[in-house]
């Protein structure tokens, strides 16, 4: 799973004009999870994430390449929850090695299925996250709370972490936060629609859709992503081997 890379690569770049706390994934550190949606409501919050009118982006890269992703770690650009003390600008990029066999594309497309869902599976206590996936933001609401109990992006990242790890086909996983307002937030949303715009074009080839570049709406993203197209025809070709 190569298509990817090339965000993987942009995020990079990116973040190579700031400098991160790093900490390896530890499950003993995780924080708190409520297991359900909490509500927390302004009055309680101390400050928002991303809130509106601020930069905000979240978006996960697949990849096969242990060269790209090969730890678990948390990385943090910018202040930690204890020292932010009004609404910052935030992105959340998670980079995943998944563990598959060359050529097992579909593999691979129901273990990011089940990646994407599981991103709605964590609920930090006192940290109550909103995504929209139409604006690609992701809003966190942290609880005064939270912050009295020491909150901080190390426990929440492991919580995330050992989340993803849930999935067998996942070997590596890399949680990046930013509240760095100084890094390029836009560029960074940017990445986030082309994360999509990859995943929506993958559903669509593994949901059986005919190989007809002519007529095809999806011709953009795979005339500028590398292997979209071998990604198709490969797919396409094992089709009709399995009719005949
Ligand atoms: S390979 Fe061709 S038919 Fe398949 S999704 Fe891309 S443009 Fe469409």
């Amino acid at each position: 799973m190569e298509l990817y890379n090339p965000l993987i690569k942009s995020t990079n770049e990116i973040l190579s004009k700031g400098k991160p706390k790093t900490w390896n994934y530890t499950p003993g550190k995780a924080w708190n999870d409520l297991g359900s949606a909490e509500l927390v409501l302004q009055k309680d919050a101390a400050y928002e994430l991303g809130a509106l009118g601020l930069g905000s982006s979240n978006y996960i890269c697949p990849t096969t390449s242990s060269e790209l992703v090969n730890k678990d770690q948390i990385l943090l650009y910018g202040p930690d929850l204890k020292d932010i003390k009004k609404d910052v600008p935030f992105a959340r990029i998670v980079l995943l090695r998944i563990g598959a066999i060359e050529g097992e594309d579909e593999e691979v497309y129901r273990a990011l299925k089940d990646i994407e869902f599981c991103k709605y599976h964590v609920y930090p206590d006192g940290y109550m996250v909103r995504m929209s996936p139409e604006s690609h933001r992701e809003q966190v609401r942290v609880s005064k709370k939270a912050v009295k109990k020491g909150i901080n992006f190390e426990a929440v990242g492991n919580r995330y972490i050992e989340a993803y790890k849930k999935d067998v086909n996942v070997l590596n996983v890399t949680v990046i936060f930013i509240t760095d307002p100084s890094l390029d937030f836009n560029a960074m949303l940017e990445n986030s629609k082309k994360a999509d715009a990859i995943t929506n074009t993958l559903t669509h080839i593994m949901e059986g859709l005919p190989t007809d570049c002519t007529v095809c709406q999806l011709k953009d993203i795979c005339d500028e992503v590398e292997g979209m197209k071998e990604l198709h025809f490969g797919v396409g070709d094992k089709g009709t081997n399995e009719h005949h």
